[in-house]
């Protein structure tokens, strides 16, 4: 059987292009090999996804994008896709269990937690050292923990934090935080955040869990030793691309080119999401980025399956 469209990935992208292929009447099928919904499914709280004044979480925003697609008779399937290949017109999607044919492919694979890669961080991961505050949080109430990073994630999921611990050091390598000023202002205002400015931190230390950071700081040339309970790692995203490579073009960190149709440099196949290649990650630049690709495939559908089964008729 050849589907009309598969969706590689589940994340707001893969939800929203699910719910719009569907929608216009297209045979869908989205497959996830993890959790329906995403890295965004970890977020506590969603404040600016448009049409919900009081925020939302991002569990709860993906589980309902979920409902929709599935209203429109997508299909969800709990299977990971191992290698994507080319039959003339026909995408083939293979996962473990089975080989797919589609005639449009929309790769919505998303992104993953970048590692600090300093001794300690794998010895120490679920023992003090996480990348998911929602996940972790509640583990430290009452005790010192740490952020490491300056971006949306670090300021946001440190204030996150506040909630449980006692303290949160926020620890980042330039003087100037990268997060929106409105994530910032809360930050300086929260009195449980202190900043760590211009340091980076060498190694994690403990014996059965964390007891303390080693921290260089690189405007004073000082190694200095921070004791914490717990370590949170929010030094950026980096893409899942493992199935792409060598086919699809690029960019140098790994983010697939599309134009802005989401169309990659191969015929039918398009990409949306965090795995694009551009400036603003966020749910409602995801979610549109899936509505578009999923309007393009099938007017690539249209464009060219319907004018060879035309021709193969005549
Ligand atoms: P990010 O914006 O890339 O920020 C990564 C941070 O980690 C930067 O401050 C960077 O420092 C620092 N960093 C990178 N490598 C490091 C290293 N080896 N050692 C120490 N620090 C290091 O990543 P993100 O915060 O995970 O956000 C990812 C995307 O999701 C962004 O587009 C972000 O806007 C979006 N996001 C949005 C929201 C929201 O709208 N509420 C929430 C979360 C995430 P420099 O600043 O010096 O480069």
């Amino acid at each position: 059987m050849q589907y009309d469209v598969i969706i590689i990935g589940s994340g707001p992208a893969g939800l929203a292009a699910g719910i719009y292929a569907a929608r216009g009447g297209l045979n869908t099928i989205i497959l996830e090999r993890a959790i329906i919904g995403g890295q965004i499914t970890s977020a506590h709280q969603v404040e600016n996804y448009p049409g919900f004044p009081d925020a939302i979480e991002g569990f709860e925003l993906t589980e309902r994008m979920r409902q929709q697609a599935e209203r429109f008779q997508a299909k969800f399937l709990d299977e990971e896709a191992t290698a994507i290949g080319m039959e003339g017109l026909c995408k083939i999607v293979e996962t473990r269990e089975h080989k797919y044919r589609t005639k449009a492919l929309i790769l919505c694979t998303g992104a993953y937690p970048r590692r600090l890669n300093v001794p300690g961080e794998q010895r120490f991961t679920g023992r003090g050292v996480s990348y998911c505050a929602t996940c972790d949080g509640a583990l430290y109430r009452d005790k010192v923990v740490a952020v490491i990073g300056g971006g949306d994630s670090a300021v946001e999921e440190g204030i996150y934090l506040t909630h449980f611990a006692r303290k949160v050091y926020i620890i980042h390598r330039r003087d100037e935080l990268r997060a929106q000023k409105i994530l910032q202002e809360r930050a300086f205002q929260n009195p449980k955040i202190e900043f760590i400015w211009n340091s980076v931190v060498q190694e994690i230390h403990g014996s059965d869990k964390i007891e303390k950071l080693e921290i260089f700081n690189r405007v004073t040339q000082e190694i200095s030793f921070l004791p914490v309970d717990g370590v949170f790692i929010y030094v950026g995203i980096l893409p899942n691309n493992k199935l792409l490579e060598s086919r699809i073009n690029l960019d140098e960190a790994g983010f697939v080119y599309t134009d802005e149709f989401m169309h990659t440099n191969i015929p039918g196949v398009y990409a949306a999401g965090d795995i694009r290649h551009k400036v603003l990650r966020q749910v409602v630049t995801a979610t549109s980025d899936g509505a578009i690709a999923a309007f393009s495939a099938e007017k690539w559908i249209r464009d060219n399956y319907e004018a060879l089964e035309k021709t193969e008729q005549n």
